[in-house]
């Protein structure tokens, strides 16, 4: 069979809460992005999750709320796994389109009984392989009025930090200092939920899992893994292995949670810690993924082997786990220590080992992810510092947060949300460099006569006159699948992007516009218009290579070209077979994205413009035309609609005058401005920044006497001060020329 099993795992979210910004950017988008791309590649991918739905984040939550914990876990449930389809995740449908041998999604929840019984399954079985020793702890204990009482875990009990005092500190940590302790060192200890209880210390049985048997074949594995991991992931499991591992603690005194399956007296009342349980669920979901496909997969309820094991000649799946930064450990050093215990009880060995052909993988690579900051601050579900997925998208197109999200991936450093930051990426970015090719193209061409409804480019197509552009398409393709492949997400739809800006400039040097007319005919008429038939190429290639970051927008635009299906359905390759037929749909093009206007959305926040706009704000005013015309899509809401009187003072406060172009710089932090040197008749000059790159090379520019403003109020562009703004005219059919008039008069007239 074709296609290479790709099991794609994704984080289990908290049920005890919304999911926000944060966590979409670091654990839940890279997963569906990688997911996407490797389905598109003609791979076999299985992605699983749930919800994280035991543990006390959840009772705490419950008891504050003074609901039961089953109330929360339902609610949360529906809504992320809802938030997550809205924002195009493909948990849905579970099986693969192409078919299930392809394999599917399945966001399952750790309450689903088939989870619970597999967990004790495994704990039954780890058990009897030696793998827990069990030990006495020393635990608060409430004691109730009629003498019953239940043990406290750490985020049930406050008191004095025994390091700073402060109050308010955790069993177990102090959040004002960071000191951890023991819960006996707590100073003042009482019970959170519940004040006024007497609270003492008694002691109680646990399991603890073995990790030390397990601390040399983890260094060897994470040897093997070196290579492709990521430097924090690096890091941090080196951290942990060069601590040298000990046993580990993996049950609780906690009735919410899966209950310890022995016949003990000892252990009633507890359940398995929830990260050891929580964990398993990767494997727990495929295997509950296959029972419930049941016999429609050639291997029937066995299928997420083909997903899991090893096979017989030793070829293994690929397994990619996406998760943040505070959870890297968990993944490579507890998660594998623990798969290696089920493969040691499967086989009933005495000792562990590496897995060999039936085992059980462990994880290639786990590309963990920076934190999402909000506003300069860090995301938090309890201190409701956050912008909730849900509501974010009532208001917005998820693509618009998808493109943002990736373009901002804290993939190597901790990186930041910010409202203007989102405006200005989705106008100058999605919406006029990506969104206006598309545009240009499909308007262009529908000026063109087309007959029966068939693509009226078809008979100037000449890929022999567009070499050069197949080429490039060709080495941005590559490009682009190298960096997908190396979980460059940023970089990969940075170079994405950089095929409509090539567009753009294509257009713009052949001119079609000027060739539309038939009684035109000719060889400059036949090679304008060749490239804009090339131009429809790269439509089409930009559908299907945006699939995975802008999956709604890509099958609009794959639908307005005229592709029939779904775009998911496009092998990634196709994005560079030239040969394939051109189609047209005949519809009128629509704009793909609507423009966004900060200071309705930050009123909508509830928050005052000038505290949060710095001066990085929007640079739409570089150049006018680009900024605000009705081809960029959407209304244009702070403009009424015809014609606008301007009083003749009005028009007397704006001074234009006419400078020489000195210089033409690239921008050293925007990559769609330019950064423009005028002489402007005084000595010092004046510099402007211009997003002009789509219709002019530096070199075109020098030299030109161009019209500005020159009384507009300087403004700082992405650490840039720009004063002024040069005039262009724009037909609004991506054709944008600057104003300019001959040497004759010299820098610093005044227009009038
Ligand atoms: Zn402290």
């Amino acid at each position: 069979m074709a296609g290479e099993h790709v099991l794609v795992c994704v984080a289990w979210p908290y049920a005890n809460g919304p999911l926000h910004l944060g966590h979409v950017a670091g654990c839940y988008l890279p997963p569906d992005i990688t997911a996407r791309f490797e389905r598109s590649l003609g791979n076999r991918v299985l992605m699983v999750s749930g919800s994280d739905e035991h543990g006390t984040p959840i009772t705490v939550t419950a008891e504050i709320e003074g609901v039961s914990p089953q109330e929360i876990v339902d609610r949360f449930h529906a809504i992320n796994t809802q938030a997550l389809i809205d924002l195009g995740c493909i948990w849905e449908p579970n099986i693969d389109p192409r078919g299930v041998e392809y394999g599917g999604a399945l966001f399952n929840r750790t309450s689903d009984p088939s989870h619970i019984s597999r967990v004790q399954e495994n704990v039954k079985s780890l058990y009897s392989s030696g793998l827990f020793e069990q030990r006495t702890m020393e635990q608060y204990y409430e004691v109730r009025e009629n003498g019953n009482g239940r043990f406290l875990p750490d985020r049930y009990v406050e008191g004095n930090c025994p390091s700073c005092n402060a109050e308010g500190a955790r069993g177990d940590q102090c959040d004002s200092c960071g000191t951890t302790y023991e819960a006996a060192e707590l100073v003042n200890p009482k019970s959170k939920m519940n004040p006024d209880a007497k609270i003492e210390i008694r002691p109680t049985e646990h399991l603890f899992y073995r990790l030390d048997l397990f601390q040399s074949l983890l260094e060897k594995h994470a040897e093997d893994r070196w290579p492709v991991w990521k430097n924090n992931v690096r890091a941090m499991t080196k951290q942990w292995l060069d601590m040298g591992l000990r046993p580990r603690a993996v049950t609780r005194d906690l009735e919410w949670g899966v209950p310890l399956p022995f016949d003990n007296e000892e252990f009633d009342g507890k359940c398995v810690y929830v990260w050891f349980e929580a964990v398993q669920g990767y494997l727990t979901c495929a295997q509950i993924w296959s029972e419930r496909i049941g016999s429609s997969h050639p291997d029937g309820i066995n299928s997420w082997k083909n997903w899991w094991c090893v096979d017989e000649e030793g070829q293994s799946p690929r397994h990619l786990y996406f998760l943040g930064k505070d959870n890297i450990p968990f993944h490579t050093v507890i998660w594998p220590a623990l798969i290696m215990g089920l493969n040691m009880a499967m086989n009933g060995l005495d000792s562990p080992r590496l897995p060999q052909a039936g085992d059980l993988h462990l994880e290639d690579n786990v590309p963990a992810m920076e934190y999402l900051m909000l506003a300069g601050g860090q995301f938090s579900k309890s201190r409701k510092h956050a912008i909730w997925v849900p509501s974010f998208l009532e208001r917005f197109d998820p693509d618009t947060l998808r493109y943002v999200l990736t373009i901002n991936m804290p993939e190597g450093h901790d990186t930041d949300f910010n409202w203007s930051d989102f405006v200005e990426k989705v106008n100058t970015e999605l919406i006029a460099a990506y969104g206006n090719f598309v545009h240009r193209i499909m308007t262009l061409a529908a000026r063109l006569p087309s007959e029966n409804g068939s693509s009226p480019l078809i008979p100037f197509e000449d890929l022999s006159l567009n070499v050069q552009h197949t080429k490039k398409l060709e080495e941005l393709h590559s490009a682009i699948t190298d960096s997908l492949k190396r979980h460059r997400y940023k970089e990969a739809l940075r170079t994405t992007m950089s095929a409509a800006q090539y567009g753009n400039q294509m257009i713009q040097a052949a001119a079609p516009w000027a060739h539309l007319s038939p009684d035109k005919e000719g060889e400059e008429r036949n090679s304008s218009l060749s490239t804009l038939a090339f131009g429809w190429r790269i439509v089409r290639f930009l559908s299907i290579v945006t699939q995975p970051f802008i999956p709604f927008s890509a099958q609009r635009l794959w639908s307005m070209i005229g592709q029939s299906g779904e775009v998911t359905e496009a092998h990634w390759d196709s994005a560079i077979d030239w040969t394939i037929p051109m189609t047209w749909s005949g519809e009128d093009p629509q704009p793909l994205f609507q423009r966004l206007d900060l200071d309705e959305i930050l009123a909508g926040e509830g928050i005052v413009a000038d505290e949060h706009v710095d001066q990085d704000g929007p640079s739409t005013h570089s150049v006018k035309g680009s900024s605000r015309s009705k081809k960029d899509g959407g209304p244009v809401t702070d403009e009424p609609e015809g014609v606008t009187f301007l009083e003749f003072d009005q028009f007397l406060a704006v001074d234009i005058r006419i400078g020489k172009i000195i210089s033409v710089d690239d921008h050293p932090d925007a990559d769609r401005l330019y950064v423009v040197n005028i002489d402007d008749g005084s000595e010092s000059g004046r510099t402007v920044c211009a997003g002009l790159k789509d219709y002019y090379k530096p070199s075109d520019m020098t030299g030109l006497n161009v019209a500005f403003v020159a009384n507009l109020k300087p403004r700082k562009l992405r650490g840039v001060m720009s004063e002024g703004m040069m005039l262009a005219a724009d037909d609004g059919e991506g054709g944008v020329c600057l104003l300019t008039v001959d040497s004759r008069i010299k820098p610093g007239s005044e227009v009038r």
